[in-house]
């Protein structure tokens, strides 16, 4: 018998991380009422039809509802122009109620995202996308901590895992998601190494990481190969897998259920990383769904609650 037995990767679960924060963020709504007569609220807007962002956006108000907090959803036509939304955002940031704005990217194409970004009021932005919020992040100070990177560190930290001194790889580099983990990872005081599309042999770099994060949006392009072995591995992509097939390679023992998923709703979803491979080689490795994707919202509704109390002086 071999001395080595191979076991799998072990699962790193967003739901309790994720149900967690919530609890803290429900407890801190309740306080912010009783002791202060505050109630935090969101106004989320939506741009278009997009299937994918309707339903995120719908989750996003009904997770502040659920969690105590006030909310509102702005649906606006897909042939909104800039100067509208930004109208809308004026008035947001106006509003002395509202504490959060989220504006749901990404945005029709005639619609001059960077213009919208910087209208919203920095004090409400609480997807950390003003140039204010980057830069402040940049610089270590953070005011707000955008929310997709922030999971990614509540999911590392929760579940103790050691950033200060490890080799850390993101493989993207967007303002949303690679830019800000990697920086976040670098304060954590973490050896980053940041790759992307024209990045040469990938693999060769990745397979240094001991904290691999993955943010590319490419299903399973992480494979075995690109992964140490007992590594991290944090998958933030979400894509949608159709071929039964593929989905059979792709989740190895799991694929039945998945390929249900296929026949009852047309696809199942699959992140960046080749999930039945990376269970071989990584030492733990983040599910999709049920991993990163979890902890966004969460994320929101932190930053939302920690708006209010910032504006309002509580
Ligand atoms: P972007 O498309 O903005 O950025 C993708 C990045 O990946 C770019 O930096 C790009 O490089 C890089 N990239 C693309 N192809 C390759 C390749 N072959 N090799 C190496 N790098 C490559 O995506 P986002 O950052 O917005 O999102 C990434 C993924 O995360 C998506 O699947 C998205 O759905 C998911 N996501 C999940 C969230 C969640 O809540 N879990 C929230 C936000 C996003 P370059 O810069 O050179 O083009």
């Amino acid at each position: 018998m071999s001395a080595v037995q191979k076991t799998r990767a072990e699962v790193l679960d967003g739901r309790p991380v994720a149900e967690q924060i919530k609890q803290d963020v429900r407890a801190e709504v309740t306080r912010l009422w009783q002791d202060h007569g505050v109630r935090p609220s969101l106004a989320a807007v939506q741009v278009g039809d997009d299937p994918a962002s309707a339903v995120y956006v719908r989750n996003k108000v009904k997770t502040s509802e659920d969690l105590g907090l006030a909310s509102e959803h702005h649906a606006l036509a897909a042939s909104t122009t800039t100067e509208a939304l930004i109208e809308l955002i004026a008035d947001l940031n106006r509003r002395d109620d509202v504490d959060g704005i989220l504006v749901q990217l990404p945005l029709p194409k005639q619609i001059d995202e960077v213009a919208v970004i910087k209208a919203v009021d920095p004090a409400k932005d609480v997807d950390a996308f003003h140039p204010v919020n980057v830069g402040l992040l940049a610089m270590g100070r953070p005011q707000f901590v955008p929310c997709t990177p922030a999971g990614v560190i509540e999911l590392l930290e929760r579940n103790q895992i050691t950033i200060a001194g490890v080799n850390a790889c993101v493989v993207g580099r967007s303002q949303i998601v690679g830019r800000p983990v990697a920086n976040l990872l670098l304060q954590r005081h973490a050896t980053v190494t940041i790759c992307h599309s024209r990045t040469a042999d990938l693999s060769s770099i990745t397979r240094q990481a001991d904290i691999l994060v993955a943010a590319i949006g490419q299903p399973a392009l992480i494979r075995g190969l690109y992964i140490k072995p007992g590594a991290t591995v944090i998958d933030v992509g979400i894509n949608r897998v159709t071929d039964r097939e593929l989905a059979r390679e792709l989740f190895g023992d799991v694929a039945e259920t998945r390929i249900e998923a296929i026949d009852r709703r047309g696809y199942t979803l699959v992140g960046d990383v080749h999930p039945a491979e990376a269970d071989l080689v990584a030492g733990r490795r983040t599910p999709v769904p049920g991993g990163v994707g979890l902890l966004t919202v969460a994320m929101l509704m932190r930053n939302t609650v920690q708006a209010a109390r910032r504006r309002r002086g509580v």
